[in-house]
């Protein structure tokens, strides 16, 4: 007999909580690893676009020291050599100082980007001697040593290294857009250079009459180098600088500039001072115009290179934001799953506990804590079937004798105290692995494995006398005596397959048996003529 079928579950709470832990776990993991390598990525790229910026802005310096700093204190160097008036002195003054601040800026502007670089190292030692030669030729200016000629020996060469800054810093930037900026501003860089040497050579051939071969020929290069840049600047794409500087080649000044430098090349040049002015005047004009456009450039650059860096950096914003919301949600989740799988555990194991004291509920009997009628089926098929080879088996029934006058005299609750007593007593009495039921009111049954007759009489006896013994406290403190009758059956059975109804029948018997004589005696397994066992049925 069976309280319940349980079917066996198929996984146990344990595996159910780790393969949810897992399902959640795994995906988790695998998306913080994703984060960290996105925001990785983002970082990377952030790092290397804010580099580029620096670049850029580094190249802009350098560029703007080459295209507009030193040529303009060329050219005021020029003015006060032909002419030291106080205005050209100052004009001087001020291009000098603002060379010297641009130069300045640049040197803390690398020192700022920390950037290792050999091949920069040298270009930067470069510029350092080609400035030193510079700063001596102020100083032979100064000392009205100086002469207009050596106005190339001494700029040119610190212009030259400047555009090989430009070119070196160029090719560390790895945006491509930036990076195609910067190398059509280094073709604008190289076309103005070729400009400005065929202004001074013009301009000397003008004035002194004519050009010696060598400075012929760097007219000649130089020019070479200013149309080369042109048709350079033709291959980018259309810029509105690029535009304004094809369409200021094609203007009325530009044009005239280029017959300039043609007829002195082929020198043909009427010699006339006036030429020099007017070459002076156009060379004004060009020189504005160029310096308004690189400038342009620069600031086209520096922009490109700052939108650049702030779009990385919303960039790499959003992703930590979008990473740290999505750890944040996987974070409660995994709490909200470990609460979850604890409740189904608690719940579970609250279960348990339920079904386990209504199990026992259900087998035991609520008065005296002994097994009632169904637990000690239940428990007497598990001992039977558990212990093979057992051969005896013994049952002690034993009923209290008279207990409807404890009822009648001290009433119920005092029986009830009385049958609780009893139950201990017989519980102290019979040996611990004995099975004790409350079998009906104030009977009893004991079932007694591996005992054989004479032994189960012998424990009868015992009980019957701590029975007998017993002082019995009442609610009202009285105390009371009371005796029990017994009657014990038992059964040798070689298969080790016991029944025990028959035996229960029997112990029935020899109860009645024990009853009859006068109560408060143990009776084993009587004989019992078939007339009295009639009567006991009837009795019962
Ligand atoms: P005998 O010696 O022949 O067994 O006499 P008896 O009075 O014990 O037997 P009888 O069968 O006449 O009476 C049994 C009484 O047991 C009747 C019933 O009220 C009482 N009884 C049965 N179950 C309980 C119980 O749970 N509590 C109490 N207080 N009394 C019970
Ligand atoms: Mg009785
Ligand atoms: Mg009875």
């Amino acid at each position: 007999m069976q309280l319940s079928y349980r079917r066996k579950p198929f996984m146990n709470l344990t595996t159910i909580k780790n393969v949810v832990m897992a399902a959640i776990f795994l995906p988790s993991l695998f998306m913080l690893i994703g984060s960290i390598a996105v925001v990785r990525t983002s970082y990377l790229e952030y790092l290397a676009l804010d580099e580029d910026k620096h670049y850029a802005d580094l190249l802009s310096q350098a560029g703007s020291i080459a295209a507009s700093a030193l040529p303009q204190e060329a050219r005021t160097t020029i003015a006060y050599l032909a002419d030291d008036s106080p205005r050209t002195t100052s004009a001087m003054h001020e291009a000098r100082m603002a060379m010297d601040q641009a130069r300045q800026d640049f040197y803390f502007a690398v020192s700022d980007a920390v950037i290792v670089d050999d091949r920069l190292e040298q270009l930067l030692e470069s510029w350092k001697e080609t400035h030193q030669n510079i700063l001596a030729f102020r100083a032979k200016v100064d000392a009205g040593e100086a002469s207009v000629r050596e106005i190339i020996g001494a700029y040119r060469p610190s212009a030259l290294i400047q555009l090989e800054v430009v070119d070196f810093l160029g090719t560390r930037i790895t945006d491509r857009t930036l990076l195609h900026k910067s190398v059509e501003f280094f073709n604008i860089l190289t076309t103005h250079q070729g400009g400005l040497v065929t202004n001074f050579l013009v301009r000397r051939s003008l004035a002194e009459n004519g050009l010696d071969v060598a400075d012929r020929d760097a007219l000649a290069t130089a020019q070479a180098l200013h149309r080369a840049g042109i048709s350079q600047l033709r291959y980018h794409t259309d810029t509105p600088v690029i535009n304004d500087i094809m369409a200021f080649e094609q203007s009325e000044t530009g044009k005239k500039i280029e017959r300039f430098a043609q007829a002195v090349l082929a020198n043909v040049l009427p010699l006339a001072h006036d030429s020099v002015n007017e070459w002076d005047k156009l060379q004004k004009v060009r020189f504005d115009f160029w310096r308004a456009k690189i400038g342009e450039e620069i600031a086209d650059i520096r922009k490109s290179g700052d939108d650049l860096a702030a779009r990385a950096r919303l960039h790499l914003m959003l992703v930590l934001g979008i990473s740290v919301t999505l750890l944040v949600l996987v974070a409660v989740v995994i709490i909200l799953a470990a609460r979850g799988v604890n409740l189904v555990g608690r719940l579970t194991r609250e279960r348990e506990i339920l079904i386990n004291e209504l199990r026992s509920a259900a087998q035991t009997d609520l008065l005296t804590g002994l097994y009632n009628r169904r637990g000690f089926e239940q428990a007497a098929v598990t001992i039977l079937s558990q212990a093979v080879g057992l051969r005896w088996v013994s049952i002690v029934l034993f009923d209290l004798d008279h207990f409807k006058q404890v009822n009648d005299a001290h009433g119920h609750d005092a029986g009830d105290v009385v049958l609780k007593e009893i139950a201990l007593v017989a519980r102290r009495n019979f040996r611990n692995f004995d099975l004790l039921v409350r079998h009906g009111g104030e009977e009893f049954l004991a079932l007694l494995p591996d005992c054989t007759i004479e032994e189960a009489s012998r424990i009868a006896e015992k009980v019957r006398i701590a029975i007998e013994a017993a002082e019995i406290a009442l609610p009202n403190s009285e105390k009371l005596k009371i005796s029990a009758s017994f009657g014990c059956a038992g059964r040798e059975e070689k298969s080790g397959r016991h029944v025990l109804e028959p035996l229960i029948k029997r112990a029935d018997l020899a109860l009645y048996a024990a009853k009859l004589p006068g109560r408060n005696r143990v009776v084993a397994d009587a004989f019992i003529p078939d007339n009295q066992d009639r009567s006991r049925k009837r009795m019962a």
